[in-house]
């Protein structure tokens, strides 16, 4: 499953798994954990931030910080500008440690609606579900998704993780 809502443009490099267009990473590393980032633009900053933090963050580079145990979200390459989870109005799957763990913010699913299906029926219908309507161009991760990368990378991810603790 490779698919994303990605440009097409990267699908034509040289690029391994494109299970989601994260590829791209940052040269800068986080400020708090140190660890490797990704560009993320202003637009998604902005649509992830409490409203009275907008003004700090008009001006700017900004990087994701994907490390779960890290609070930090986004931070200022070449400031020192960052915001942790308590900044965002939503919160982040990556670094959830309870309910609801999103995962795909377009649709809303969350790592609970995988586990229930899991312990169901034995499977997971949702990654393909969200594929389709990716596949029909229905999703808005760049806006949605806090790390402005397609949902299906890390969708895919929990499902296998989920699917490997149950056994
Ligand atoms: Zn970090």
């Amino acid at each position: 499953m490779t698919m994303t809502c990605c440009p097409t443009e990267s699908a034509t490099d040289q690029r391994e798994t494109s299970e989601t267009c994260a590829n791209e990473i940052s040269d800068q590393l986080c400020t708090n954990c140190e660890s490797q980032s990704r560009p993320v633009s202003r637009k998604t900053v902005l649509l992830m931030l409490k409203p009275h933090l907008l003004e700090e963050a008009m001006t700017g580079t900004y990087s994701f910080c994907s490390t779960r145990g890290c609070p930090v979200v986004y931070f200022e390459e070449q400031g020192s500008h960052r915001f942790t989870t308590d900044d965002l109005r939503i919160p982040v799957g990556m670094k959830a440690k309870i309910d609801p763990i999103p995962l795909c913010y377009c649709f809303g699913f969350d790592e609970s609606h995988i586990r229930d299906e899991i312990s169901c029926s034995g499977a997971t219908t949702i990654p393909d579900r969200i594929s389709m309507l990716i596949r029909e161009g229905l999703c808005a991760c760049e806006s949605r998704n806090p790390a402005g990368v397609c949902c299906l990378g890390e969708v895919n991810r929990a499902a296998k993780r989920l699917n490997a603790s149950r056994r």
